[in-house]
């Protein structure tokens, strides 16, 4: 579900990310939430629709009180965003509405569910801000990972295998999501105060 994917996927992002700036940590936890809820963009139908529009929504908002923190602090991602070429910055944002546009009207479980999607949002980002990079690809790998434990298919490799695989082990709405998401939550506070008390008290 949404919000387990919010939390698995910033978990995943403050992991990979070096974030040795408080600008890097923001930068992380907006590129995991938006890798690990964009995937889901082509869910049409209630009550997952829903749900998934619920996750964008938290992922959004997030991510605007974030670049408003870092504008007042001054902590580096809005000066890594405005030091980016204006061409590529927005070629950076058509691309990430084209590509989000675009996985909306594709299949469940087809384009948007492939490291090609999830590679070609995160360098889409990355043209917005180069710190939005390895998050966005580590939020968007995390919610791939999550979603071949269930019992739908997975094509990681679309389009050249479009039927993909799933380990069966699970469903999406069921205790597994519940584990995930404590699992993601605990570990996103756990590597949130870790980088707190490395920037601030150290
Ligand atoms: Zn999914």
């Amino acid at each position: 579900m949404s919000k387990t994917h919010l939390a698995v996927g910033i978990a995943a992002a403050l992991t990979v990310s070096p974030a040795r700036t408080v600008g890097g940590v923001f930068a992380a936890v907006i590129g995991g939430a938006l890798g690990g809820v964009l995937c889901d963009v082509e869910c049409k139908t209630p009550p997952d629709a829903r749900d998934i529009f619920a996750g964008q929504m938290g992922a959004g908002c997030l991510t605007v009180m974030l670049l408003c923190a870092d504008a007042i602090m001054r902590a580096g991602l809005w000066d890594s965003i405005r030091s980016q070429n204006l061409y590529a910055l927005m070629l950076g944002v058509l691309s990430v509405i084209l590509l989000t546009s675009l996985g909306h009207l594709t299949a469940h479980r087809s384009f948007t569910h492939s490291l090609l999607y999830v590679g070609l949002l995160a360098f889409g980002l990355s043209l917005v801000s180069p710190m939005l990079l390895y998050p966005a690809l580590a939020g968007g790998i995390s919610h791939l990972s999550l979603d071949t434990l269930n019992k739908k298919s997975v094509p990681w490799l679309y389009p050249i295998d479009r039927n993909g695989f799933c380990l069966k082990l699970c469903r999406a709405d069921k205790t597994a999501n519940a584990v995930f998401f404590w699992l993601g939550f605990g570990a996103s506070v756990a590597l949130l105060a870790f980088k707190a008390n490395a920037l601030f008290v150290h």
